[in-house]
């Protein structure tokens, strides 16, 4: 099980719905590649500062991201 939680004064969380590779990114750019998976732009979801989220990722489960604000 992959537990996570960030607060920081995050910009876009990145997420790729192919391999579930994350981040988080510090910048403003209008699509990003995955790292992991060729050729394949990831979903970019923008976050306000005072937002916050949570992801799970559990192998029988999948992805679950919760966001909630503050
Ligand atoms: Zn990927």
């Amino acid at each position: 099980m992959f537990d996570m939680m960030f607060d920081y004064e995050h910009r876009l969380f990145a997420l790729c719905e192919s391999c579930y590779w994350t981040a988080t990114i510090f910048a403003k750019v209008k699509s990003y590649e995955c790292p992991l998976c060729p050729d394949k732009n990831v979903e970019l979801i923008p976050l306000n500062l005072d937002e916050k989220y949570e992801y799970q990722l559990e192998p029988n489960k999948g992805f679950d991201i919760k966001f909630s604000r503050h």
